[in-house]
């Protein structure tokens, strides 16, 4: 067996998870293929937290087993496999081994059990001490993603992460601080913090929290940007809106899901807020950073949601007008509170409500950028656009996604300022100030 590939779903946690594994497998000699069809052995990092990705992970697993004959080895990663564990082996032939998200660092005795043609699962949650951040394979050469807290003890009832990633634990901040320098010195630009409640981190050797990791961070000179994600209102305290007032080089962007506009309903999800928590918590926010630019993640179609309630997290988008709103109708996950609430609403009123959401949001993320139109941004350049070889597309500090002409006299990892020309809901267009406004511009 020589050479692996990862195919990843769901967050960027899931995401950072695909590097610790390619990290390791590199560790055990072997190397990255081009595509599965090259490749001895598939690992699918698997997300659980909607119902269609786990759908979509089955679909992939027979695609791969008919793909070629002998049919690649295929190990199931993330959350579906912490949640699925042996009877995944028993539903799919195909699959080699199972290997929850708690057990990365078992990713090289998987190896071995494959050699000797055992299939194993290798499911339970994470040990910290087992946390080895040198073994990462970062093939990001702009941005690098650093753990800095692991599980989640909110309990929302809908959701699977505290059953499949277990209890949170934090890192401690001088190892972070070592892994930030270590990612700086290889010339990364921009460090990205992950955790699901990000904000509830506690360095278990000082104490310090989450406000105070930042400014030692910051303290690494040569980082130019860093920005921090998810955020669970609850956690926000006023420490963390001041070091975001008044450190420029933390980012002016902002995840803050608010799932639901309704009291009754945040209850039922078990949020601990209400909206006027959180509208409060928007309004200091702004109060001291006010170009701040903000997203969410909404539910709609949880169970017992009336017309009332969807209209209260209507008037609450209409209210704060976030940047980006990731919207998505709800899906029962086996296993949490929420599975068995009633009453269930139809898969058609669900989807119309997003789909009136997204009316709504679509148009207030298209006005906010439309201001932004004849002001410069200071973008991080990621590579080429998406739509054309000869434009960059890169983010600026406040994580919008700009495409510009390239000039020739870029490359991947500047930052450079661009003039804003155009805006569309979910993205914007620039040319650098200077450069002949005649180059081609694409939305
Ligand atoms: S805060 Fe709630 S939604 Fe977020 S990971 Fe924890 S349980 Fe899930």
């Amino acid at each position: 067996m020589k050479t692996y590939i990862v195919e990843t779903w769901g967050c960027q946690m899931n995401h950072h998870d695909s590097e610790r594994l390619a990290g390791l497998l590199e560790s055990e000699g072997l190397q990255e293929a081009t595509t599965a069809m090259d490749a001895d052995l598939v690992l699918l990092n698997t997300c659980s937290v909607r119902e269609k990705p786990v759908r979509k992970i089955l679909g992939r697993i027979q695609t791969l087993s008919r793909m070629r004959s002998p049919r690649p080895a295929i190990g199931v990663c993330g959350c579906v496999a912490q949640q699925e564990g042996e009877a995944l082996l028993e539903s799919a032939e195909a699959v080699d081994f199972v290997l929850g998200p708690g057990q990365v660092p078992r990713i090289g005795e998987a190896l071995r059990c494959l050699r000797q043609g055992k299939r194993g699962v290798f499911i339970g949650f994470e040990n910290p001490e087992d946390y080895n951040y040198a073994q990462i394979f970062r093939k990001d050469s702009t941005r690098g993603m650093v753990t800095i807290i692991e599980g989640c003890d909110e309990y929302c009832t809908f959701c699977i992460v505290p059953y499949t990633r277990g209890h949170e634990f934090s890192r401690p901040s001088s190892e972070i601080l070592s892994e930030v320098r270590v990612l700086v010195s290889s010339g990364l630009r921009e460090v990205e913090l992950l955790g699901q409640t990000i904000n509830a981190y506690r360095c278990p050797e000082t104490g310090g929290g989450l406000a105070h990791l930042l400014r030692k961070i910051l303290e690494i000179s040569d980082l130019d940007r860093l920005r921090f994600i998810t955020s669970h209102p609850r956690h926000f305290g006023e420490d963390l809106i001041e070091v975001l007032s008044d450190e420029p080089r933390l980012s002016r962007y902002l995840h803050l899901p608010f799932q639901s506009g309704s009291n009754r309903i945040l209850k039922r999800m078990n949020r601990k807020y209400t909206r006027e928590e959180y509208r409060d918590l928007i309004r200091r926010i702004r109060d001291r950073v006010p170009d701040i630019n903000l997203s969410t993640d909404v539910i709609v179609g949880f169970p017992g949601e009336s017309e009332e309630d969807f209209l209260q997290t209507l008037s609450l988008l209409e209210d704060i007008r976030f940047g980006q709103v990731f919207a998505f109708a709800y899906s029962p996950r086996p296993g949490t509170p929420a599975a068995k609430y009633r009453p269930k609403l139809p898969e058609d009123v669900a989807l119309d409500r997003l789909h009136r959401l997204f009316t709504l949001t679509d148009g207030i993320s298209r006005q906010l950028n439309e201001a932004l139109v004849g002001s410069r941004m200071r973008v991080l350049i990621d590579g080429t656009s998406r739509k054309s070889e000869s434009d960059w597309q890169g983010r600026g500090e406040d994580n919008r996604v700009i495409n510009f002409p390239a000039t020739g006299r870029e490359k991947v990892g500047d930052i450079v300022e661009v003039e804003i020309l155009q805006a569309s809901a979910h993205s914007l267009v620039g040319r650098r100030p200077g450069s002949s406004p005649t180059l081609p511009i694409r939305t």
